[in-house]
């Protein structure tokens, strides 16, 4: 298509449809791959086109609208997506995005983590109990899910210790752990019903069930990466020894995080994860570096839909489009 107004307008009609497959339906049509290339066409086109911007543009919003079979949610501070690198080029530019910023020239720690390929999960603590669990939508309002999310064994019900503060979000992924998939796949297969795709659309089909029943009888899990609205005092000065705070109270936490110097660090993190990517027992899309100290990261601040203290660095893709489409979906 010569014409770049009517190319960017076909993006933005052909993301949204895929994102109402992939968030609402849980159904892509598409591997992630495919998606992701489309969005980066779309965002070159509209950087280099700043009157054609658009605030419902996909490339400005966060997941898909929540569903109204379950109760909403509103988020107290707003559930962002990631940005992304994809090359060392775009880490090297990220890292002195970050520092120019901050004005600093030393490398700065960061706080590298499994990019875990679930769904995005609020979990509310009062008095150290589970009183709500939400999913991101489109990251101010979510879906109440909370009986679901209760049937997931790694999630306490009630926190360990006493020191926590009265109110607590913690944001993590649901994710279905390889075996567990492989072995629901064989079942259905056996019984001649419908197989999941992939691990990721198997977790967000499990966990957006209306008979919690459903959800109960999947193999999640889940890991926290992160801290939503705390009330009192803070959790701490950096990110990695938040994370090490939430897993004293019980909270599942990645062995897999580690706290780096610079972006040395963030590319040798990089590596070993990916050389070992296979061996993990949960699908994995790449690795997220997070600037590992709280002031830091609240001077760095958001763009629209991400924070800039934080990318994720995809792993080059494993699904190939004839596989997607060669699949039946379950919900
Ligand atoms: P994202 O995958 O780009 O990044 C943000 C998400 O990463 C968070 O919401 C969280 O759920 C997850 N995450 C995992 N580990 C994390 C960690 N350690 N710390 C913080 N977050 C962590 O998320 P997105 O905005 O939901 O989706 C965009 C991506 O989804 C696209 O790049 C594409 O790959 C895929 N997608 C695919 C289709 C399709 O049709 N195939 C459609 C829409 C989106």
């Amino acid at each position: 298509m010569s014409d770049p107004y009517a190319r960017l307008l076909a993006l933005r009609a052909q993301l949204e449809t895929y994102n109402e497959q992939y968030y609402v339906v849980d159904a892509p049509t598409v591997p992630d791959a495919e998606y992701d290339r489309l969005m980066r066409e779309l965002v070159a086109l509209e950087q280099a086109h700043p009157e054609w911007r658009d605030p419902d543009s996909p490339s400005q919003k966060v997941g898909g609208a929540p569903v109204s079979a379950f109760p909403e949610v509103r988020h107290l501070l707003p559930m962002l997506s990631l940005d992304n690198v994809f090359s060392d080029e775009e880490l090297m530019a990220f890292e002195k995005r970050v520092l120019d910023r901050l004005d600093r020239s030393e490398p700065l720690a960061f706080c590298c983590e499994p990019k875990l390929d679930g769904l995005a999960v609020s979990l509310v603590y009062e008095q150290g109990r589970l009183v709500q669990a939400a999913t991101r939508g489109d990251g101010s309002t979510g879906e109440g899910i909370t009986e679901n999310v209760r049937t997931i064994k790694s999630i306490p019900l009630r926190l360990k210790g006493d020191d926590w503060p009265a109110r607590l979000e913690v944001r993590g992924e649901v994710f279905m752990p390889k075996a567990g998939f492989d072995a629901m796949n064989e079942a259905a297969r056996a019984n001649g019903d419908k197989v999941f795709a992939n691990p990721r659309n198997a977790a967000a089909g499990s966990l957006r069930q209306l008979d919690s029943r459903i959800t109960a009888r999947r193999p999640l899990a889940f890991y926290c990466y992160g801290i939503g609205q705390v009330e009192g005092e803070p959790l701490g000065e950096c990110h990695f020894d938040i994370l090490q705070r939430l897993k004293g109270w019980g909270l599942p936490v990645s062995p897999e995080v580690r706290r780096m110097q610079g972006k040395a660090g963030c590319q040798a993190y990089h590596d070993d994860i990916l050389s070992r990517r296979d061996r993990l027992p949960y699908e994995i899309d790449g690795v997220v570096y997070k600037v590992d100290e709280l002031a830091l990261q609240a001077r760095l601040g958001f763009v629209v839909r991400a924070p800039r203290w934080a990318t994720a660095h995809k792993f080059p893709a494993q699904e190939e489009l004839t596989r997607l489409l060669n699949v039946e979906f379950q919900v």
